[in-house]
């Protein structure tokens, strides 16, 4: 169990310029009966040397948010709105130029290592891949590769260069992938629920190791998660979404003690040991919401409890509710003084 309340995630080194900003981004995906809107006006940026977290159940659009940042997404995906790394706007941009992105500037690691790794490949010769082809010599790979399995915590590295994928438990293989997503030296690591698939105790130090990278590094990274824990552990800033869209966001500490947004507030009182030891867990109430059923105006009103009128008719917009936070709700100042009171 990670106990949000004993992990204080240390401010990001002096910052900031902003590596990504995602502006009304939009993602459409053929459906039975027509586009499926899963992706609704998202918008968020990614500081350098900072630890954004996209949290939400699933169905909340937070892994086709980071699949489109990373052009990772279907071929019949309609996108629109803006997003832009160090100014450079990269829907318009050339698909050359979005793989020169891919794995150089901006890497990625996915929850199942094993399905991401190639079984017929060594270790070191996948992680090596990127160096190769840029053109190092064979004793600078085999050097770096060493230096990279050795920063991912993979004990006595240059005698596991020649094991494969299937020799390595599932912690190690998800340091594998941690050590070849750092191999092209890159300014921003997309993080897809990195250790959903491994056992608590592996979970807990993986999660410490891609903090302690983060911080020695100065590398900015995207967190992707359904759970609140690792959010509170690992991210400086969080993005709550819910139906595809953006319900809150802001600095972790604030947004998980100081809910906004009443799905925030049952987020958080799910996990006790987010918020108190000793509070009890409430289980959410209700079904998700889903891009495909979202209801209209506030598409949490058939789950929350200060749902009104106006909450089923007309769509709450993100705006500034406090310094540095954003919330969707028609009365979040309402939540946040519950919540202080
Ligand atoms: Fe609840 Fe209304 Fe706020 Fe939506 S807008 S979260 S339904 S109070």
């Amino acid at each position: 169990m990670i106990r949000a309340e004993t992990s204080v995630v240390a401010p990001p080194r002096a910052a900031s310029e902003t590596l990504l900003e995602v502006s009304g981004l939009v993602v459409d995906l053929p459906g039975r009966s027509g586009a499926v809107r899963v992706v609704d006006g998202v918008s968020f940026d990614i500081p350098a040397a900072t630890t954004v977290g996209l949290i939400g159940e699933s169905g909340s659009g937070k892994t086709m948010t980071a699949n489109a940042l990373i052009g990772l997404l279907p071929d019949d995906a309609t996108l629109d709105g803006s997003l832009r790394w160090r100014g450079e706007e990269l829907l318009q941009a050339k698909p050359a130029r979005r793989r020169e992105l891919r794995g150089h500037e901006i890497a990625m690691i996915f929850q199942d290592p094993l399905a991401a790794l190639n079984p017929t490949q060594t270790i070191g010769r996948q992680v090596g891949e990127i160096l190769r082809r840029s053109g190092s010599s064979r004793s600078a790979v085999r050097q770096r590769v060493v230096k990279l399995l050795d920063r991912a915590g993979i004990p006595e590295p240059a005698a596991k260069l020649g094991s494969f994928p299937h020799e390595f438990s599932g912690g190690m293989r998800q340091r594998a992938m941690i050590a070849m997503a750092l191999a092209g030296s890159p300014s921003l690591l997309l993080a897809d629920e990195p250790t959903t698939a491994l056992d608590v105790t592996v979970q807990a130090r993986i999660l410490r190791l891609l903090r302690s990278i983060q911080e020695d590094s100065g590398l900015a990274m995207l967190l992707v998660s359904h759970d609140l824990r690792v959010m509170a552990h690992v991210a400086h800033q969080v993005v709550v979404m819910y139906a595809g869209r953006v319900a809150e966001r802001g600095p972790t500490s604030s947004v998980l003690h100081t809910p906004a947004h009443p799905y925030t507030r049952a987020l958080v009182d799910s996990v006790p040991a987010v918020r108190t030891k000793t509070a009890l867990a409430h289980p959410l109430p209700g079904t998700p919401a889903t891009p495909a059923n979202r209801p209209g105006g506030c598409a949490f009103h058939p789950r929350c409890p200060l749902a009104q009128d106006r909450c089923r008719t007309e769509q709450p917009v993100l705006r500034a509710v406090a310094p540095d936070r954003w919330t969707a709700c028609h009365f979040a100042e309402k939540v946040l003084d519950d919540r202080t009171a």
